[in-house]
């Protein structure tokens, strides 16, 4: 790896940030975590931190941002790089690429966090080889990115594959809580919406409360998956977050959404064990993300 390009890193949480030099998540060679308070307080981190590595003689190559959202991340618009209309206080409407590009003076690349760790597992872990694929991440929200012909899918903005209509559960009678939707994927099966339905976070459900709570989980996530089986084809779906890591989840999901295809393709694939996968970057999922949407930018793409 010593040939490799040193890349620079952010990803930008709703809680925390980490920015990082390195040539890939298990290379790096600085780092610096912070809490993600104020705009100017944190940026100011962010830019400082490399502009002191970089008088360290650790110059950049190329930058990448993975950040919450939701963001501007169409590079031909003028606030491309923004955080948009997001409820953190004090962040909508800020400016998260330009101070970056500006301290590192290279080609930096910015996208969604789950973008960018859909071309993290792309680049690094459960999709490796694949073109096109989609990755789903399932805690406190639900998103998804889709990689289509090695491209992330972006149009007017991000995809939203969380706010994706389900059918309800033929024994569920939880009404969601989707502030838009209410009963949509997210409104239903998100973190948040478990702990609601059974009154306790989902990490403390066991014994046959947990074995209920999957089986619905797994239904509404099966649900939703067949919409984006459908619309977007993708070789493979790679499941991620904190509630992905229930025991016996995602073979479940599996499960059920053989069950909900109903033999409609037909496709082998889709009975595969390897067609609904867990993320197998788990924490380096966001710093993958970064690194993989830098090495894009010094690609030139
Ligand atoms: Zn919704």
């Amino acid at each position: 790896m010593t040939d490799a390009p040193l890349l620079a890193g952010v990803e930008a949480g709703g809680t925390k940030v980490l920015a990082l030099l390195g040539t890939g998540p298990d290379d790096t060679v600085a780092e610096l975590r912070i809490p993600t308070t104020t705009p100017e307080e944190t940026i100011g981190a962010i830019v400082d931190f490399f502009a002191g590595q970089a008088d360290s003689g650790n110059v950049a190559a190329a930058g990448g941002i993975a950040s919450f959202g939701p963001v501007e991340n169409r590079p031909s618009n003028e606030r491309y790089g923004f955080i948009t209309t997001t409820p953190k206080p004090g962040w909508s409407d800020t400016d998260l690429l330009g101070p970056v590009a500006s301290v590192l003076g290279v080609p930096v690349g910015f996208d969604t966090d789950v973008n960018g760790a859909a071309l993290g597992e792309g680049r690094w872990g459960a999709a490796q080889g694949l073109g096109s694929f989609v990755y789903l991440t399932v805690g406190t929200g639900i998103g998804g990115g889709a990689i289509v012909n090695g491209r992330v899918a972006r149009g007017l903005v991000h995809a939203e594959m969380g706010h994706v209509d389900v059918p309800r559960h033929p024994d569920d009678s939880f009404e969601g809580r989707c502030p838009f939707h209410r009963s949509c994927l997210e409104g239903m099966a998100a973190g948040p919406a478990m702990a609601d339905r059974w009154g306790k976070p989902a990490q403390d459900l066991e014994g046959a409360e947990l074995e209920d709570a999957i089986e619905v989980e797994a239904w509404y996530l099966a649900a939703g998956l067949r919409s984006i089986v459908y619309v977007l084809a993708p070789e493979r779906i790679i499941i991620g977050g904190g509630v992905a890591e229930l025991p016996g989840l995602i073979p479940a999901v599996r499960q059920m959404l053989v069950d909900q295809l109903a033999e409609y393709p037909g496709l082998p694939e889709h009975s595969s064990v390897d067609f609904v996968v867990p993320a197998a970057l788990g924490a380096m999922a966001g710093p993958a993300g970064a690194l993989a949407l830098a090495e894009l930018a010094l690609a030139g793409a």
